[in-house]
């Protein structure tokens, strides 16, 4: 499995993504961390402009789950069941096993997914070992805590490196 910690796109936020984006590269599973990827952590609810993101993503026939490692179940199922969307909860990301997990359920293959998520030491790499499009968010509502402004700029190299491959082009 390779390690890389490098994003293949980052965006500034979810919204970026379409689904003309995906389907030019063959999309057909959009698997999505929750945490600061969607939404803050401290909104119990999905937002109408994510439940729109979502519904066009249904509407162009790509399938979407999360995949989270929060801890707390209630919150990732009440907040799934909300959207009208499957999760698997405990992904232990940078494991691979929410992710294949996901794409078995849907019946995709690594070259039809995409993993859209926050944080490289999670997300990216649990994406690119297990061999998908690696797709990176800045967090909802920016760094908050002394962890997360460190975090953010431990992140900086490796999404200025993604962005730097793509010329600020789409
Ligand atoms: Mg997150």
């Amino acid at each position: 499995m390779p390690f890389s910690l490098t994003p293949d796109r980052v965006f500034d936020c979810y919204a970026q993504i379409t689904p003309a984006y995906l389907k030019e590269r063959g999309i057909k599973l959009l698997l999505s961390d929750l945490d600061f990827t969607l939404a803050a952590k401290s909104t119990p609810r999905p937002d109408q402009a994510l439940r729109e993101w979502i519904a066009a993503l249904k509407e162009n026939d790509i399938q979407f789950m999360i995949v989270s490692n929060n801890r707390s179940g209630k919150r990732v199922t009440e907040f799934c069941a909300d959207l009208g969307v499957p999760y698997e909860g405990h992904a232990g990301k940078p494991s691979t096993r929410g992710l294949e997990a996901g794409m078995e359920r849907a019946g995709a293959g690594k070259s039809e997914t995409a993993m859209l998520g926050d944080k490289l030491l999670t997300d990216m790499l649990a994406a690119n070992r297990a061999g998908v499009l690696a797709l990176m968010v800045e967090p909802v509502g920016g760094a908050v805590t002394a962890w997360q402004k460190v975090l953010h700029a431990l992140q900086a190299p490796f999404k200025a490196l993604s962005r730097r491959r793509y010329g600020g082009r789409d």
